[in-house]
């Protein structure tokens, strides 16, 4: 029997090499961010006069739009909004209206840095937003102003934490990239003062992402060193996934003060589970954080391309996908104490 006209076709979910299925979009909005922070935007790298992107080589609103709905089809059901900091790109909420508008229960977040939360916490939530996550490496002013650039203070982020709860974006998630000898030592004080706030602070093993924050391993503190340190001053016990693919891996404080998660990504990758999908400022496709490069769907859209054609290209792009980078690196840093030497995408161009 022939379906009815009116019912759309939904292409089957999209599996790769490994038979991971495509579940998740990021998508960087911008590649300018008003943070330097070190391990991301080094000042050094991206000075003064450092070129970004003219405008007109930015995905528009529409073209996101469009591509999302297609990603929707194969089967993606998150998707996550990010940069560079997303919140400098103009008219945020329009874009977050427009997805919300494909489709009500779509899980929609963001990932910002948070100092210019204060200001944009209301329209975005107002436009459809339901979920943030916070960057705050640390506590400490000087710390926190080192770690940004010697940007904006700790304060500013605090209001944007405050600010995005008051409007219904919590619980939220505070993302702390740890470094030893940089903000280790304020672990303890982070975890102190989001215990029983609801909030999740998830702690991030630094990555060499990119070619050019100088990454070392002496400086990478592993997930269970931080969970250690952690629970030796407020108990901690292991919990359960939410989902199969999880990044983070939870624990839950033993007094019943709320959860934190820690995301070990060099010690204990999980490229196995690993279900996301990037798109970058410019358009490319990129299948896994260490890329180094992507399929261009900017240029076949702007130059007229159906979306069956970009169907076509998606497909083929995830399903021919082999990805492994941090199983990869964790498998040469045993054998030869090194890490694979490629080009790859930069942070702030795919939003980790
Ligand atoms: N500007 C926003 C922010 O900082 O939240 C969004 C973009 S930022 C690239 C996304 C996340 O990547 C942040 O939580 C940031 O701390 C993290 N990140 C950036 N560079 C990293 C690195 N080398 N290792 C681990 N996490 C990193
Ligand atoms: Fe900007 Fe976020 Fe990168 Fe820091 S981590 S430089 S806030 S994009
Ligand atoms: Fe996914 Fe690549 Fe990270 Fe592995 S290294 S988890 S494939 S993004």
């Amino acid at each position: 029997m022939t379906p009815p006209e009116s019912q759309p076709t939904v292409a089957p979910a999209l599996t790769d090499q490994f038979a991971r299925p495509l579940r998740d979009l990021r998508i960087s909005v911008l590649d300018r961010c008003n943070y330097r922070c070190p391990y991301c935007m080094p000042t050094e790298v991206f000075g003064e006069k450092y070129q970004f992107l003219p405008r007109e080589k930015l995905l528009t609103f529409e073209e996101i739009e469009r591509l999302v709905r297609i990603f929707l089809d194969f089967g993606v059901e998150k998707i996550r909004i990010t940069g560079g900091e997303p919140l400098l790109r103009h008219g945020l909420q329009d874009l977050i209206g427009r997805l919300r508008a494909l489709d009500d229960r779509l899980d929609i977040a963001l990932t910002t840095n948070g100092s210019l939360l204060p200001k944009w916490a209301g329209s975005l939530a107002k436009a459809g937003l339901r979920r943030i996550t916070v960057s705050l490496d640390s506590l400490d002013p000087d710390i926190y102003h080192r770690m940004n650039g010697e940007r904006f203070g700790v304060e500013r982020v605090l209001e944007g934490i405050a600010a995005a709860e008051s409007v219904g974006l919590g619980p939220i998630k505070i993302n702390c990239v740890v470094q030893r000898g940089v903000n280790d030592d304020g672990l303890v004080d982070l975890a102190r003062h989001f215990h029983g706030t609801g909030h999740i602070l998830r702690f991030i093993e630094f990555m060499d992402v990119g070619t050019r924050n100088q990454w070392d391993l002496e400086q990478v503190v592993d997930a269970s060193e931080i969970v250690e340190r952690i629970g030796a001053e407020i108990p901690l016990e292991p919990a359960d996934p939410n989902y199969v693919g999880e990044v983070a891996t939870r624990w839950r404080y033993a007094d019943g003060g709320g959860e934190i998660g820690v995301i070990a990504s060099v010690s204990a990758p999980f490229c196995g589970d690993c279900t996301r999908a990037r798109l970058t400022t410019e358009g490319s496709l990129v299948t896994c954080l260490f890329a180094d490069g992507g399929v261009d769907l900017r240029a076949p859209m702007r130059a007229g391309a159906d979306d069956e054609a970009l169907r076509a290209a998606i497909s083929s792009t995830w399903t021919t996908r082999k990805d492994r980078y941090s199983e990869e690196r964790g498998e040469l840093l045993q054998v030869e104490g090194t890490t694979p030497s490629r080009e790859r995408v930069e942070m702030y161009q795919i939003g980790g």
